[in-house]
């Protein structure tokens, strides 16, 4: 088994609010930790608004910063412009090509599943688009014939931001983790204590059954008619 886990954000920030604590934990298992951030969130900013060249290299160091304070490989930005994401061949062939370099075994991004555009936040122009970018970029990696390069089989999808959950994790002890990786995105709250509180209230509604969960809905990549080992189709 591959001990990788490619992490694929809309946003700066997009992986730390939904899923910081789920990424301590597999850093704890052993795990190599990926991030692709496909826009530059320049078009997100809750504080000292500056010109926009200054805010994309803001977020940029801001996200370079957590991805150091968990530990991550890399960070591949696609420096594509904020709320104008689009799901098209280049986007497609840039994630699949990642794909096939790190490997991973794991997956994670926005649920293509919610479309129940409740929030305005979540259900995000740029949320919506990576989320299918990444399903079908996972599809082109594991074909023989779409993408340059030896065909590579994702096992499976952790989708958060999802409005039917199959699984809660239980990030309880990695808390102050989390929003210690979430304050490392200073641009984007106005005020440390409110994020804080914000992030707990959030947490800790999900489910009874722990004090502080992130919310996913796991999908394992079933391979019809092909054998284990051998892989594409
Ligand atoms: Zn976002």
């Amino acid at each position: 088994m591959n001990k990788v886990l490619l992490a694929v954000s809309a946003h700066p920030d997009d992986i730390e609010f939904s899923s910081g604590g789920t990424m301590f934990k597999f850093k704890e298992l052993g795990y190599d930790i990926y991030f692709i951030v496909a826009t530059n969130g320049e078009n997100g900013f809750k504080i000292d608004h500056k010109p926009k060249t200054q805010r994309i290299k803001t977020r940029h160091k801001e996200q370079l910063r957590a991805a150091e304070i968990l530990g991550v490989k890399k960070v591949f930005f696609l420096n594509y412009k904020d709320c104008l994401l689009k799901n098209d061949d280049k986007l497609r062939k840039q994630i699949a090509l990642i794909i096939k370099k790190v490997k991973p075994e794991i997956i994670f991004s926005f649920d293509p599943a919610n479309r129940s555009f409740e929030s305005v936040n979540l259900l995000h122009r740029d949320h919506r688009v990576i989320s299918e970018a990444v399903f079908d970029a996972v599809f082109a990696a594991r074909n023989r014939y779409l993408i340059p390069g030896k065909p590579f089989a994702v096992k499976t999808f952790w989708f958060f931001g999802c409005n039917k959950p199959n699984h809660y994790e239980n990030i309880t002890k990695y808390i102050n983790d989390k929003i210690k990786l979430i304050s490392a995105h200073r641009s984007q709250f106005s005020e440390h204590e409110s994020m804080s509180e914000w992030v707990k209230t959030h947490l800790s509604s999900y489910t009874g059954k722990y004090k502080y969960s992130e919310k996913f809905r796991i999908v394992t990549i079933t391979q019809p008619f092909v054998k284990e080992g051998i892989g594409t189709v």
